[in-house]
């Protein structure tokens, strides 16, 4: 058995706290969330009828500064897979360096249901229903799976109608809406720099790079197309409609114009069309889950031919399937490293909106790549002194970094 979303954080969380020789209290203090709130989201549908939506905010851990978290919408939102979100969240901003700490939301909602009015009238119940736990200094979400600038700007509206004008309440705002350049591409634009300095380390080039990507929402796309102009070869690319190969490289901006003009990667004729199950096992240096948790798994892990994994989803690997892959030498690059480029470009949003002043992309991307390198040297540095997994030493970085933060404070 895999175990759940949240079973599966808490034991790679585990293994850092082993690893570090932590006491049992401080342990249970470090796993267990601050707050969950569950509401029941009541909206009328555009036809009249009434609809109900279960959603839930996550708060983990605020030692190092106001929560912080994306919100998303999808069917298989439950309250296990967003306690492990926002976990993760409260090591990925410990570890990245940016003065925050860690939850998550969602909505039990299929987007592909609901109008973009019914949308709105969501957002804005959820709003409602949560204004007095969010706040600039509070908690703080960003979008996620199937919310984006536009569900962040209904936020923002919705939340100043009830606290007054304040943009810095939600981040990946539109930038015409207080929002940031470059957050739209943060994600994957940080995906970027961590494939690269890892595999620098390593001797290894991006460029002719062949890599498989699942998923080709915000994260996968950017990702796509950002490593598709440093060289790499894009071969597979994938989304919840199905999958395309071309083992000499997919040419990623027809792609993507595809994806802009029709929705999803449906009708893409230019390539092989290949099941997400079988975009995991191509031969390729390097696969990317951009999309969902759980999809590396005891199952699939012995026949990856990759010799990286670069989790640029949340919790992609499942803990056997992780350790699979590290006896087999593959290389997995985490979750709480692959894809912080988001949050730290929304840190970067929040400090214009206290500010109120804006940086120009230059500013924005350099001070995104400087922490990444930064957060890549200190995790090389834990590898080499502890002998341990690249995994386990991100996770002792970030501990370190919260507990310091807890004792200091008195928390404890
Ligand atoms: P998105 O909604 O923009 O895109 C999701 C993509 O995954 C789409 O292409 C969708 O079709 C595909 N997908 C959904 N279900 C699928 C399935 N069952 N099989 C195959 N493909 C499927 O979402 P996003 O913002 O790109 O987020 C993707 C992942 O990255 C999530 O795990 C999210 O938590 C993580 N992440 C996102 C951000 C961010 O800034 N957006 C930051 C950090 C981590």
């Amino acid at each position: 058995m895999s175990g759940s979303a949240y079973e599966t954080t808490n034991k790679y969380l585990q293994d850092g706290f082993d690893a570090l020789g932590l006491n049992p209290k401080t342990e249970h203090m470090l796993k267990t969330p601050s707050r969950e709130v569950r509401v029941e989201l009541v909206i009328t549908r555009d036809d009249g009828s009434v609809g109900n939506f279960i959603g839930y905010r996550v708060q983990h851990d605020n030692a190092r500064g106001p929560f912080k978290g994306g919100l998303r919408y999808a069917p298989s939102v439950n309250r296990d897979e967003v306690q492990s979100l926002a976990s993760l969240m409260t090591w990925k901003t410990a570890l990245i360096d940016v003065p925050y700490g860690g939850a998550k939301g969602g909505i039990q909602a299929d987007c592909r249901d609901l109008s973009t009015s019914e949308v709105e009238r969501l957002t804005r119940r959820l709003v409602e229903t949560v204004h007095e736990f969010i706040g600039p200094t509070e908690d703080i979400p960003a979008p996620d799976m199937n919310t984006d600038g536009q569900v962040m700007a209904w936020l923002f509206d919705e939340y100043s109608n009830f606290h007054g004008f304040e943009p810095a309440v939600v981040t990946g705002k539109p930038v015409d809406v207080h929002g940031s350049v470059g957050r739209d591409a943060a994600t994957g634009r940080g995906c970027m720099f961590a494939l690269r300095e890892v595999m620098n380390y390593d001797g290894e080039q991006l460029e002719g790079t062949d890599i498989a990507i699942q998923g080709f929402g915000n994260v996968g796309s950017w990702a796509a197309r950002l490593l598709h102009e440093k060289g790499a070869n894009i071969i597979a690319v994938s989304d919840i409609t199905g999958g395309y190969c071309d083992p000499t490289g997919l040419d990623i901006p027809a792609v993507y114009e595809h994806v802009v003009a029709e929705g999803d990667l449906e009708t893409f004729d230019d390539a092989d069309a290949i099941s997400n199950e079988e975009l995991f096992t191509l031969d390729c240096d390097v696969l990317m889950p951009a999309a969902i948790g759980g999809v590396l798994t005891e199952e699939n892990a012995d026949d990856v031919q990759a010799d990286y994994v670069l989790e640029a989803a949340n919790g992609p690997t499942t803990y056997p399937a992780d350790k699979i892959l590290e006896n087999r030498g593959v290389t997995c690059i985490p979750d709480i490293y692959a894809n912080a480029g988001g949050v730290t470009v929304s840190y970067f949003e929040w400090t214009q909106n206290i500010q109120h002043f804006s940086w120009n992309e230059t500013e924005i991307n350099d001070q995104l790549e400087e922490r990444f390198v930064d957060a890549h040297e200190a995790i090389r540095q834990t590898m080499e002194e502890e002998d341990v997994s690249m995994r386990v030493a991100a996770f002792m970085n970030a501990i370190e970094r919260v507990c310091h933060a807890t004792e200091m404070r008195g928390l404890q």
